[in-house]
């Protein structure tokens, strides 16, 4: 008599419209697990998971998002932690303030921050995506938690939605709606606050609205973008528009660490049978995968990591604490699906330092010593002096001849700095118009006008060139080049 399949107790998970292959079908590689073959979305229902990777990132997730919403309110130096004042092009990382003119700086940082995700993410695939992504820790470790705490789990959310509008759904939907957008609002004005600071966002808040639109229109936009993000897109963000997503598959290589399901251990799945032994199973074929499905069930991107590694694949860690779980219900050790390579599964061979790897590292370091450098030379004050605009010589009536010259001076520091401006390498005299003397106020830029003027015996030609030194307390800072213009002699 064939043994009957027994169901394992107590997960007992059922057969999702949204997942409807099974073992041995490869049409998951023609259209997305949240798709049908019309295009038409499929709502992922992921079930709620418990276990230690979970926890884990339970915890790390209050560490990030606490460091993501207090990040515009600390201050280093009197600066923010982190502002990107794309609007006033001002820019502070580490409470350093950094200008246009500290682009070249921007340029190498940022090919550094491309060079690390790609030397991290061919070593560690997805871990950021998982781990520290803000649009994954606040979906999953907030939005959802959420939805859960009032929806309740994955089935009663499917039940919910299949129903027809009533008191009871309207009531509850509009709950978790009113919240969801509250949350967006708060999260649009912390990405507010990053790009034009807390003070200008407390000062659109409580002064008159018609005073600052285009500050209210971004605070609307962002919240609108923000609700649409986590009430709608949610996976699809993953899958359609993050840009790290899309270049996975040039990355990784079958030496990267990815969330994988050990097929040589699983296979061949199937369900297990009260009557039959460990040993008859084996003789069977038949691997450690019970075929119950949980990890697809508790998959928010809708995918079966037993297909193999997945661009959809955020590498969220669901899938290795249900399976996990079911390993211990099936008294089977745990990590049939678990942070591995491709090859660590194949040959049984730990993780190796690839030689694309080695040349990544190469580059990496070069950029970081170039990085080092820009940030080590880098000035305090940013000095330019260019003549006047339109403006030619003028002749005294003591018939010395003056040149009109407009200087800007940037202080990238916290104090105002005193400045001072000397001619270097001819005789003449150099007059500030208006003040006394150049103060430039801390993280900030001043402009002045500045009049010289010259004997034409010490000219010679029509044209000389000025060497102008920028003190500051004595010192020296920089040696300014420019041309005075004389009459033809
Ligand atoms: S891999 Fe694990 S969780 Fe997934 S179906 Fe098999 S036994 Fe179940
Ligand atoms: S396959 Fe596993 S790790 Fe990847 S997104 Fe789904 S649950 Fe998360």
């Amino acid at each position: 008599m064939t043994p009957a399949p027994v169901k394992i107790n107590p997960p007992a998970v059922e057969e999702s419209p949204v997942f409807p292959l099974k073992s041995g079908q490869e049409d998951f590689r023609d259209h997305l697990a949240t798709a049908d073959k019309q295009g038409n979305r499929k709502w992922v229902y992921p079930k709620q998971v418990k276990g230690r990777f979970y926890r884990y990132r339970t915890y790390a997730s209050w560490l990030l998002l606490a460091i993501m919403f207090s990040g515009p309110f600390i201050r280093i130096n009197g600066n923010p932690l982190l502002l990107i004042n794309v609007v006033e092009r001002r820019f502070s990382v580490l409470g350093q303030i950094f200008w246009p003119q500290d682009m070249i700086i921007l340029a190498v940082a940022l090919l550094l921050f491309f060079m690390s995700i790609i030397i991290f993410s061919t070593a560690f695939g997805r871990l950021w995506c998982g781990w520290t992504c803000p649009q994954t820790l606040l979906m999953e470790m907030v939005f959802r938690k959420i939805e859960y705490a009032i929806e309740e789990d994955a089935n009663a959310q499917r039940a919910l939605d299949a129903q027809p509008w009533n008191g009871r759904k309207i009531r509850i939907k509009l709950f978790k709606h009113a919240i969801f957008f509250a949350l967006s609002f708060i999260i649009g004005n912390t990405l507010l606050s990053y790009i034009i600071g807390t003070e200008n966002l407390f000062v659109i808040i409580t002064d008159n609205p018609l005073h600052h639109v285009s500050g209210l229109v971004f605070m609307v936009l962002f919240t609108g973008i923000f609700y649409a993000l986590f009430a709608r897109f949610r996976e699809q963000a993953c899958t359609f528009i993050c840009p790290y997503g899309r270049f996975q598959s040039a990355i990784l290589d079958e030496n990267s660490m990815v969330v994988a399901y050990d097929h040589k251990r699983g296979e061949t799945r199937g369900p297990l049978s009260r009557s039959q032994t460990p040993e008859m199973r084996k003789e069977a074929g038949t691997g450690d995968c019970v075929n119950c499905r949980l990890c697809v069930a508790v998959c928010p991107t809708g995918i079966d990591i037993r297909n193999g590694t997945q661009m959809e694949c955020v590498n969220c860690t669901a899938c290795i604490d249900a399976c996990d779980f079911i390993m211990d219900k099936v008294k089977k050790p745990r990590g049939l699906i678990r942070y591995a390579s491709l090859n660590t599964i194949e040959t049984g061979e730990k993780q190796r330092f690839t030689a694309r790897m080695g040349w990544y590292t190469v580059i990496l370091s070069a950029l970081v010593c170039g990085l080092a450098f820009l940030l080590f030379t880098r000035t305090d004050v940013e000095t330019t002096m260019l003549r006047a605009p339109g403006a030619l010589f003028q002749k005294t009536a003591e018939g010395k001849i003056e040149n009109l010259y407009t200087v800007k001076v940037i202080n990238k520091t916290n104090r105002d700095i005193p400045v001072e401006l000397k001619l270097e390498n001819l005789p003449g005299n150099l007059k500030l118009m208006g003040a006394g003397q150049i103060i430039a106020p801390k993280a900030n830029l001043i402009q002045a006008s500045v009049l010289i003027e010259m004997d034409p015996a010490t000219l010679g030609n029509a044209n000389a060139k000025l060497k102008i030194g920028v003190y500051s307390g004595g010192k020296r800072l920089k040696i300014l080049t420019t041309t005075f213009i004389g009459p033809r002699l």
